[in-house]
């Protein structure tokens, strides 16, 4: 695509890493046909490369983001199934995650969206708050029959539509808070490795027994396991807000903790059991390539970060027990399919241990959580829901298996099957207990 940028905006890193993207793509559209929102919507500007058109636009033009671009970048999930698709290679994460800055900082979004935008921002990256809300969430879910019932399903939703989206997404009851920060898991038997395992925000009030199954898995096989001290959110839920000031502080402190930890003590990775998290820990190399403080620290941890299945498969698992009559449907979030490319690891390693793993139909398409796409465009991600439950029951399975708290508690929320974590049914099948729901 030909770009016309002055030599003035090209001399900012960003406007000039803009470019670069931009040129790469050739507009021949394949990306559309993988795009859930084009497919619900069928709209172009609800395309990848439509969206490339009005990002391209506002840069070069250096206008304020107009209503339109921001109803069609909102839309967008960043489920990056459309790099999966390019065949030029264009990095339209990197593009969209601008945009996002952009309209953030220059577009003035009505006052009750606002309001609603910052108490997301606050309230996530905070388990303390967030299980705080959660509870509240919970006693406020009967007034919901008060607010006003939306008239049909819509793209542009109403505060009250995204109240109730919100509201519906709290549990019945929440699990007893997991380890805190600064807890260390010595290894059983020899010690043959050492790992930093990220406690996440909102996994850690949602679902604690996640991270458990893994320090269980870990230290059972010789692996030591740290939950660094002052850890924090990792940023990926504002930096998606296009709240980079917020993210990359986040991301700085991170750094800061993990790289003092490798020192003492060493680390051979830190690893992610959200993809979602992984994906932007594995990013902040590039987040924090002009910085000049921390750019090598950030590339350094960013090479260290792993999903947990990748760190797993390096690991000489204990003999399985024989799980071969349950069916596993594995549902690969975007972030880790499209995000960081892990596609067949995560069922590999179930098979092997024992499970009859199902591939999902349609499962390059997200299943629209999202991050905080599911509160922000709740009818959108609700069709994308009901789209992925239905074609998730047609492999008929005993359980569903995915590596994101989001697409589970986003799945849950459509069928009676239960939703696990892929490591959970790993350290199930290496001597840990049958997961649960809790
Ligand atoms: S597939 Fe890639 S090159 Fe083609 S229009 Fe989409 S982003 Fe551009
Ligand atoms: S990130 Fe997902 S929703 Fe956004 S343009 Fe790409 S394929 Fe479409």
């Amino acid at each position: 695509m030909k770009t016309e940028f002055s030599l003035a905006q090209l001399a900012d890193p960003d406007i000039a890493e803009a470019d670069k993207i931009l040129r790469a793509c050739v507009h021949c559209g394949f990306c559309t046909a993988t795009c859930p929102t084009y497919v619900l919507l069928g709209d172009e500007l609800d395309s990848p490369r439509g969206r490339i058109y009005l990002i391209k636009e506002m840069l070069e033009k250096d206008r304020p983001p107009t209503q339109e671009v921001v109803k069609h970048i909102d839309r967008c999930l960043s489920c990056l199934a459309c790099m999966t698709t390019c065949p030029s290679g264009v990095n339209y994460m990197h593009l969209v995650d601008q945009a996002r800055v952009r309209i953030e900082n220059e577009y003035t979004r009505p006052l009750t969206e606002r309001a609603l935008r910052a108490a997301l921002a606050w309230v996530l990256p905070r388990p303390g708050l967030f299980r705080l809300s959660m509870i509240l969430a919970r006693l406020a879910r009967p007034l919901t029959a008060l607010l006003p019932a939306p008239k049909a399903a819509s793209v542009s939703p109403t505060l009250s539509r995204r109240i109730k989206a919100m509201l519906a997404l709290a549990p019945r009851s929440l699990p007893a808070p997991g380890p805190a920060g600064g807890s260390v898991f010595p290894a059983i038997g020899e010690r043959r490795g050492r790992v930093a395992l990220l406690q996440g925000c909102a996994q850690q009030v949602l679902a604690p027994r996640i991270n458990q199954a893994a320090i269980n898995l870990l230290t059972r096989h010789g692996i030591e396991v740290v939950l660094v001290k002052d850890e924090q959110c990792c940023g990926a839920l504002t930096h998606h807000l296009g709240r980079d000031g917020d993210a990359l502080a986040r991301a700085r402190a991170n750094i800061a903790v993990w790289a003092a930890e490798a020192e003492r003590g060493g680390l051979d990775a830190i690893l992610v059991t959200t993809s979602g998290c992984g994906t932007v820990i594995k990013d902040y190399g590039f987040m924090l390539r002009e910085d000049r403080d921390f750019a090598s620290a950030a590339a350094k941890i960013s090479a260290l970060a792993k999903d947990i299945t990748e760190y797993v498969s390096g690991i000489d698992l204990q003999p399985p027990q024989q799980h071969s009559d349950i069916v596993i449907a594995y549902h690969s979030a975007c972030s880790l399919q499209h995000g960081q490319k892990i596609t067949q690891l995560p069922k590999e390693l179930l098979s092997k241990n024992g499970f009859v793993v199902k591939d999902v139909p349609e499962s390059h398409l997200c299943c629209g959580s999202a991050g905080t796409y599911n509160i922000l465009q709740p009818d959108i991600a609700s069709r994308l829901r009901d789209r992925k439950v239905a074609n998730i029951a047609m492999v008929k399975p005993d359980m569903i298996a995915a590596g994101n708290i989001g697409c589970m508690v986003q799945i849950a929320g459509g069928t009676s099957v239960p939703v696990v974590h892929t490591i959970e049914l790993l350290d199930w099948a290496t001597g840990g207990p049958r997961p649960g729901l809790n």
